[in-house]
């Protein structure tokens, strides 16, 4: 039976003739990361990096990595935890969060959407519903909590927003914009988003762009970083699961075929991917960064009548 390659101890991780326990697996994958951060240039000294924590494993281990190199890299890190207010998931995984953070000593900061824009997710739904509108929740969550995400990073002092995108969702994600037809999407998929055209705009880096989802997962069982197994309630987007599977079946039958479709992510990021960033404007009624003339987030919340809640809110946290 397979060793360590490096110390002959029992091993936890084999994938392309590379066998580790969990101590050289531990190095293996910590080595990476910060290879990623330097290669791309993620990550500079002396900026405050926010953590976008979802409170899955992958976000976690991110966090728990940074914090660790924090020194090392001359970062101050906060984690920053949207609360849609979903209940049943995220409650538990808000304590989950909490206890990671106690142990590893990091700083933290919740934001919810009832202190935003005066509902719960749950309660929004609801609404919603009783207004006629269309109600996927994915939709309202995607496109709120992406703007909490950079709302909240700015309100914290972050210099930059780290996410916990790994390689398989990456790869996902461009052969998803492939089959869809979103090319403009896939030029998105930097390791670290160029746009610096609006000042309110808040950096994204991927420290996880070149390492595998089971990497991760591991990662986070080795670190005692896995949460109670718990889903969002809400249907996932079935599409993105086909594609998942889609790659995964390629993967077994060709092993590092992941790693070949991030290279041609690359190349053609190398190719169309440096173009001018795309114009940025300031929504009409709340000032953040869109490409249209009002933002998702005000569209949506102007029809659930919400919309002043959110100006109560921005009010009150003052100019950003
Ligand atoms: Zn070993
Ligand atoms: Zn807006």
């Amino acid at each position: 039976m397979d060793r360590c390659m490096e110390c002959g101890e029992e091993p936890v991780y084999k994938y392309l003739g590379k066998v580790y326990c969990s101590k050289h697996f531990t190095k293996y994958f910590e080595d990476k990361t910060l290879e990623t951060i330097s290669k791309y240039k993620l990550l500079r000294r002396g900026e405050h990096v926010v953590i976008a924590v979802s409170g899955g494993k992958d976000s976690l281990s991110l966090l728990y990595i940074l914090n660790k190199y924090r020194e090392r890299l001359g970062i101050r890190v906060t984690a920053l935890l949207i609360d849609e207010g979903i209940k049943g998931y995220r409650d538990i995984t808000i304590e989950d969060f909490k206890e990671v953070n106690k142990r590893i000593n990091a700083e933290y900061r919740l934001i919810s959407y009832e202190d935003v824009f005066g509902l719960s997710l749950d309660d929004i739904l609801k609404l919603s519903r009783e207004k006629g509108l269309p109600t996927y929740a994915c939709s309202y969550c995607g496109v709120f909590r992406r703007y909490l995400l950079n709302l909240g990073a700015r309100v914290i002092g972050g210099d930059v927003l780290a996410t916990a995108h790994n390689l398989d969702d990456i790869i996902q994600t461009y052969l998803l914009n492939i089959f869809t037809n979103s090319i403009e999407r896939i030029l998105h998929l930097h390791p670290r988003t160029e746009s610096a055209s609006h000042i309110k705009f808040i950096h994204r880096v991927k420290p996880f762009y070149e390492v595998l989802e089971m990497e991760t997962t591991l990662y986070a069982i080795i670190n005692g970083l896995y949460p109670r197994f718990i889903e969002c309630p809400y249907a996932p987007e079935a599409f993105r699961n086909d594609i998942r599977s889609f790659i995964n079946q390629l993967e077994e039958e060709n092993p590092g075929i992941k790693y070949k479709i991030l290279n041609s992510l690359l190349a053609t990021l190398e190719r169309y991917g440096s173009k001018e960033p795309p114009r940025i404007n300031s929504c009409r009624i709340c000032g953040e960064p869109t490409s249209q003339e009002i933002c998702r987030t005000c569209r949506y919340l102007e029809n659930l009548g919400l919309l002043n809640n959110l100006k109560i809110w921005i009010n009150e946290v003052g100019q950003l």
